[in-house]
């Protein structure tokens, strides 16, 4: 079946009707001696200055990254920003709805609250494995959004690229495929198929792999029509000066980052043999991530004992399929190593 997407036809009016507001730096953003336009202090070089609202130079980095155009990337406060803006673009409050997989991230959820937009859940296998059919049978024609998560939060597994292409081939909605893992699994990204699904919003961030947390930058790629929409519609200096400088200087650690990835990895291997070991843990499950899922006999104990001991991991035992489970992130090698002995003066 094909899809006969229209991205016209779900953004929202208001939207397409939208006048966008237009910046100093919008009308004016060459080389110039003088700047006085903008009603900036002339102290306090450089932070004086209004950011570049589209992030050119640090655009052109990422572009050379991730080996796609500039106009196919869109910057944001943490892949949350971009969440939130394509529900404020398609989604009309109290009439439209999206999908979503359960178990996943929870921002989605939040995001659709906010916006006052229902949300169809739609479960996965026992295994954490994926049904395009159920995702395509939970939508309507009031279906605007699809979210999935790959590797998905909390299981920590990569999602089937062939169940992810069903959907997008058969829904008219948009897919958001949140890719904030991918760094660990690379060859699971479906990035390079951008080009192939005009209904696709691919999310990366770097506050995994590329330890930036605390700068707030998230990355969202699509066509460059999805792109200028959000870029109408976003503050127009979402990302600070801090955060720009900051992260075109550690763009440059391309092969620390690529270190830290390759030791994560390793870790987190090592710590699924240890954890497996323990004879109060049932199971742990595949990881494409920089974290493990472990099903335990007691969670909300082992947690509790792990806070009394100083160390805080994620009790995900409340989560639906995760009954039991707890999510703990691959730390430095001191770390894990703290983790097992504190884990092992249990038995
Ligand atoms: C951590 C995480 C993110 C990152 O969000 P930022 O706002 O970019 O820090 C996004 N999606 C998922 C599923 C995550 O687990």
């Amino acid at each position: 079946m094909k899809n006969e997407f229209s991205l016209d036809k779900l953004l929202r009016d208001n939207i397409r009707n939208l006048k966008p507001y237009s910046s100093a730096r919008d009308e004016f953003s060459g080389e110039a001696a003088v700047f006085l336009d903008a009603n900036e202090n002339p102290f306090n070089e450089p932070f004086n200055r209004y950011p570049d609202p589209q992030q050119k130079k640090l655009k052109a980095k990422i572009a050379a990254l991730k080996n796609v155009g500039t106009e196919a990337i869109f910057l944001g406060n943490g892949s949350d920003e971009a969440i939130d803006l394509v529900f404020r673009a398609f989604c009309n409050p109290g009439i439209d709805n999206i999908v979503s997989i359960v178990p996943t991230y929870g921002m989605y959820n939040v995001a659709a609250n906010i916006n006052d937009v229902q949300v169809s859940e739609v479960e996965l296998n026992e295994d954490f494995t994926l049904s395009a059919q159920r995702v395509l049978e939970a939508s309507d024609e009031y279906t605007k959004l699809i979210f999935l998560c790959s590797p998905n939060n909390p299981t920590g597994n990569a999602l089937d690229a062939e169940e992810i292409k069903k959907i997008l081939n058969e829904t008219k909605a948009l897919v958001i495929l949140d890719e904030a893992y991918i760094d660990f699994c690379p060859e699971k990204s479906m990035l390079a198929e951008l080009t192939a699904f005009p209904n696709l919003i691919v999310l990366q961030t770097f506050s995994k792999a590329w330890g930036m947390a605390g700068i707030r930058l998230g990355m969202a790629f699509a066509s460059a029509e999805i792109i200028t929409i959000l870029n109408h519609i976003k503050y127009p200096y979402n990302i600070n000066i801090l955060t720009q400088l900051k992260a075109i200087e550690l763009l440059k650690l391309e092969e620390e980052q690529a270190d830290w990835v390759k030791l994560l990895i390793d870790e987190r291997k090592k710590l699924a043999t240890k954890l497996a070991n323990l004879p109060f843990v049932e199971k742990v499950y595949p990881s494409d991530s920089n974290f493990l899922l472990i099903k335990t006999h007691d969670a909300a104990g082992i947690y509790n004992y792990l806070v009394d001991e100083k160390i805080i991991i994620r009790d995900r035992s409340k989560v639906i399929l995760c009954a039991g489970c707890l999510r703990i992130s691959i730390g430095s090698p001191l770390e894990n190593q703290q983790l097992m002995e504190t884990l092992q003066a249990l038995l």
